[in-house]
Order: structure tokens, then sequence, then C-alpha cells
């Protein structure tokens, strides 16, 4: 299927996982980061609305407090979570900066979709921020949403936070950058011979089924979340495409109409009705 659309692109969601800008040591990947922000901050300048997602903080924040291994208790991630989103911001300032891109942080927690006085005060502070040329980059606020049992009141992980986002501000397209080229039909790692498929237009059980966990220590929702928040984004009208961000350049191919990565296709009922 052609990508036409895609390339009509204004409003676009961009997804980071934590593989993609740490690296073994939990130290942010700033080659990574500066090619990414490089793009993004190109795109922008182009007139595109950019809103981008990032994970990392927990990891981040542990490496810099110390800590010898991934911390286990809700407690330590928090505290984890206040330090590294610190690191993280004053990482991004600096090297967005370098192009010229203003960012913005915008943390959020489960409980601002059931109070909808809160939710139009977030629709209007992402509107601003666009209007005004701004990149605002979004997160978990991790330091007061984990939960005992995990899950409940809180996003979880970044692929349901950024299709929320994508909904909410009516993107028209959500790109969740991994570690891995697209959704296969069986989880590559453990089937080698596993065929990408570029083009999803319904989200059957079986490809619930074959959406597996993360392969990495890093990664957290693996592939099923992001099945999750393909299901959520594409029924509210907006586009999504999973594609491998080792090289941050994809999302200009993307953008340009490139058949990379898998695109879960939009809602034609709903994208044409909101637009
Ligand atoms: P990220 O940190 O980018 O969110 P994750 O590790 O959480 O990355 O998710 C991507 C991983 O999901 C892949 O590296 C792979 O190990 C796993 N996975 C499970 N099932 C599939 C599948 N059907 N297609 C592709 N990847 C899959």
């Amino acid at each position: 299927m052609v990508r036409d659309r895609i390339v009509l692109s204004k409003r676009i969601v961009v997804k980071v996982g934590s593989s993609l800008l740490t690296n073994s040591e939990s130290d942010a990947n700033i080659q990574r980061i500066e090619k990414l922000a490089k793009v993004l901050s190109g795109l922008r300048s182009q007139g595109k609305e950019i809103v981008f997602v990032t994970s990392g903080a927990v990891a981040i924040g542990s490496k810099k407090i110390g800590y010898q291994k991934k911390p286990a208790t809700s407690k330590e991630k928090q505290a984890c979570a206040a330090v590294g989103q610190v690191e993280l911001m004053n990482l991004y300032s600096q090297i967005f900066g370098i192009f010229d891109q203003k960012v913005a942080q915008i943390l959020l927690t489960k409980d601002i979709l059931d109070n909808s006085q809160r939710k139009q005060n977030l629709i209007n502070t992402f509107e601003t921020l666009l209007g005004l040329g701004i990149i605002p980059i979004v997160n978990e606020n991790d330091s007061i949403s984990f939960e005992e049992i995990e899950n409940i009141a809180r996003f979880g992980d970044n692929d349901n936070l950024a299709s929320v986002v994508s909904a909410l501000i009516q993107s028209d397209l959500l790109i969740i950058l991994s570690d891995i080229d697209g959704y296969y039909e069986k989880n590559p790692r453990i089937h080698p011979e596993a065929k990408l498929i570029p083009t999803i237009q319904t989200i059957s059980n079986e490809i619930y089924q074959n959406a597996q966990g993360a392969g990495s220590e890093v990664g957290t929702g693996g592939m099923y979340t992001k099945i999750q928040a393909a299901v959520f984004a594409t029924s509210r009208g907006c586009d999504m495409i999973i594609a491998n961000g080792e090289n941050p350049q994809i999302v200009v191919d993307i953008l340009d109409g490139k058949m990379v990565g898998t695109w879960f296709v939009a809602d034609e009922k709903i994208k044409s009705k909101d637009k």
C-alpha cells in the first residue's frame, strides 16, 4: 500500500525506547540523541509539529545514583526517575539547543485522563507549545506514578502513553522507534526466519498473539504494548509506524513515504471525519 498519506502528516508524535536512548552501561547515548535532535529539529523547521516521547530516566538516574543493578523496589525506581529526568532534560535542552530548537518538559500521570479540566489544560499546553514552534518532550511522571500493583494507575510503558498523547492532540502520525525493524509475523529473536509485515490494516488476535515481550534488559513493553498502542491510535484516526531507530534518519525516510517499518493504518472513517 503506498504511503502518500504518511507524507502529508503534519502533527507527529515520535516515541523512542530506552534501548535506543541509553547504552549497555545505562549512560545516555549522546551520539544517537544528537542525530535524533538534528532530525526532529529539521522537521520542525520545515513546518511539522513534533512531540517527542522519551524513556530512559530510570536507567540514567540509577547510574547517576550509583546503583550497581536495576533497582527493584518502587521507591528506588521513583528516586531514579527523579534524578534521571533532570539529567535527561538537561541533556535534551543542550543538544536541541545546538540546532536552535527550544524544548519543553511535560510529565504525565494517568489520572489526568479522569479530570476533564486538567485534560483540557494539558491539550491547551500542547497546542500553545506547538504553536510557538517548541518541541514538547513527554514522559510519565514516574516519581509519583509507580504502583505496587503495576499498570493499574499508571500508563506503565511509553508506547501506551504515546498513543494516548497522539489521540489527545489529534496527531496525524505516531512513530515508535525501537531496536527492531518493525512488526514480524513471529518474534524474530526466537524465529529468525520470521518476515517483517510492512502494512497492517486490521489488528487481529493472531497479531496480538505473536507480539511478545521485550528482547533486551532495558526494553520494557516489547511488541505487545506497541500493538496495544496501535489499537488505541488507529481506532482514533492516527496512523502509526514502528521502525528501527538505530539511525534516527529513518524518521525522514518514513515521512518521505519510503516502505520502512510497519505501518498500522488508521481507521479511515475516523480519520476523514476528524481532519
Ligand atoms: P523499546 O525499548 O524500543 O520499546 P522493546 O524491547 O520493549 O523495545 O520492544 C521491541 C522488542 O520486542 C524486539 O526487540 C523483540 O525482541 C520483541 N518482539 C516480540 N515479538 C515481536 C514481533 N512479533 N516482532 C518484532 N519484535 C518482537
